[in-house]
């Protein structure tokens, strides 16, 4: 993709303007998973909707030529409260904007559209695409269980309600900082590793520069990955978690995941778990 998450963000920065603020913060880290987790570029095409607004709207098609786009007058929709957005697909040149269901730009054969929508639903919204009766195939919404008719007579959520949907937020964010530093933690060590080629001096000599480096690495996805423990070691990964256990890294065989295993036997066959006792 060429525009970056900044543009893509600020694109839909006016339309932000006026969301009660867990609407707001759902919709920020939504745009952000959308691209990085998708690569899917979406803005919000609509926000907060007065309610003059929204009887305007509802003349379309009725009293006003044009199509018939809505069914809520002023105060009948969730727009109207700071509880709904709607969005539309942003394409490369970071101007045209698409309604495309159907489109496919980053090519991994599930439309943008459906992506952007199960991004959606894990950051709480509630999608129009799923409504049984005239399906609103742009608009999002998290109303914690109030109808419009509350709303009007000012019922707003309590805030456990507001709370849960932060802290869920909150929950992603994190997962996805960690997963990103994760994975540039390994890519260093990879790369440094593949560095080190086949000599074995070259081998011992960073075995002592970056030993230090390397005990935080795994202490670091040992940390990181043990809610993904697995019940016991996968035997392509034996050898190396035994050196890697004689060596001191690791506290106990068992518990790893899937990923500290393969940082594990990448290492050891770099060699670097056995310097010692090859002595
Ligand atoms: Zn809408």
């Amino acid at each position: 993709m060429t525009l970056t998450l900044e543009q893509v963000k600020s694109k839909s920065a006016k339309r932000l303007l006026g969301l009660a603020p867990v609407v707001l913060a759902a919709a920020l880290l939504w745009i952000e998973r959308c691209y990085t987790r998708r690569g899917v570029a979406v803005i919000i095409t609509q926000g907060l909707r007065t309610c003059a607004e929204q009887d305007a709207l509802y003349a379309l098609g009725r009293t006003v030529p044009g199509d018939i786009v809505t069914n809520a007058r002023g105060g009948e929709s969730n727009h109207n409260f700071g509880y709904a957005i709607d969005f539309a697909l942003l394409l490369e040149d970071g101007r045209t904007v698409s309604w495309d269901t159907l489109r496919d730009a980053d090519i991994d054969s599930l439309p943008d559209w459906s992506e952007a929508i199960d991004e959606a639903e894990i950051c709480g919204f509630k999608s129009g695409a799923k409504w049984r009766t005239f399906k609103d195939m742009p608009h999002l919404e998290m109303t914690f269980g109030l109808s419009t008719a509350d709303f009007r007579a000012g019922k707003r959520p309590i805030a456990p309600q507001v709370n849960a949907v932060f802290s869920q937020l909150t929950k992603l964010k994190e997962a996805d900082e960690l997963s990103a530093e994760d994975k540039k933690r390994l890519d260093t060590l990879e790369a440094a590793i593949a560095e080190l080629g086949e000599s074995r001096d070259v081998l011992k000599k960073s075995v002592l520069e970056q030993g230090n480096t390397i005990d935080k690495v795994v202490d670091r996805v040992a940390g990181l990955e043990r809610r993904a423990a697995l019940p016991t070691v996968p035997v392509w990964a034996d050898k190396a978690v035994k050196a890697a256990h004689d060596a001191g890294l690791i506290d106990m065989p068992n518990g790893g995941s899937v990923d500290l295993y393969r940082i594990l036997t990448v290492l050891y066959r770099a060699g670097l778990l056995a310097i010692d006792e090859e002595d």
